[in-house]
């Protein structure tokens, strides 16, 4: 719902598709969620670099640099991680609009916000792909590359997905890529060959 009564699009004169016409690429938001520690982070780092060498128009929105700015303002409970995700959405919606194949890294544990995301964008040009990480709570526990799941465990941060809040896993994700058992490289290349299959790059 919009608040301001006197406010129209305004429509602009360089349409999307004339962009991935002049990119010779289409744009998409490529959303990858998993546990703390699944790799989300490293992954979309990699991809980006992958695409970027193949002069393909990219950027990562990452959960943990949003927060830095964008929503600086907002905690960790279901009604901010629902506004965090709104914001993010409507962000990686203006980067699709403008040429650009997105890529978020967010643990958003809770389905229905992924789908309200999943809801912003045209389905009839597949440009939603969400990739979930699977990987087991145990390894991303040995992983722990920030030391969350320890400060977790130990009581120290409150609301900590996986251990003391829900994550919900993706029921019918386009890519499941289980980061437990294969490596970062091949992981990228499985979202490298759907984005192919999909005739995206
Ligand atoms: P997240 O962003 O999901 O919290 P990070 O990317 O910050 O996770 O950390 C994941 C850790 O797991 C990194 O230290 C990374 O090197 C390691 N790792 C091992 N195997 C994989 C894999 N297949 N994909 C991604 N990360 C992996």
């Amino acid at each position: 719902m919009v608040k301001g009564k006197n406010i129209k699009w305004h429509k602009a004169k360089v349409t999307k598709k004339d962009r991935w016409m002049q990119n010779a690429h289409r744009s998409a938001l490529i959303w990858i969620t998993g546990l703390s520690a699944s790799g989300k982070s490293t992954v979309a780092t990699e991809l980006e670099h992958t695409l970027f060498c193949r002069k393909i128009n990219t950027f990562v929105l990452d959960g943990d640099n949003v927060r830095h700015g964008l929503c600086k303002d907002l905690g960790f409970s279901a009604e901010c991680r629902k506004e965090n995700l709104r914001r993010v959405g409507e962000v990686a919606k203006l980067l699709v609009d403008a040429g650009v194949l997105t890529i978020a890294a967010f643990i958003s544990p809770y389905a229905a916000d992924r789908n309200n995301i999943r809801a912003l964008f045209n389905s009839d040009d597949e440009e939603f792909i969400e990739v979930y990480l699977k990987c087991d709570i145990s390894i991303c526990e040995q992983r722990d590359p920030k030391g969350l799941y320890k400060k977790a465990r130990a009581g120290e941060i409150p609301q900590f997905t996986g251990i003391s809040d829900p994550y919900e896993e993706p029921l019918a994700p386009e890519i499941i890529i289980e980061t437990d058992r294969l490596t970062v490289q091949e992981s990228v290349d499985m979202i490298i060959d759907h984005l192919r299959g999909r005739k995206i790059i």
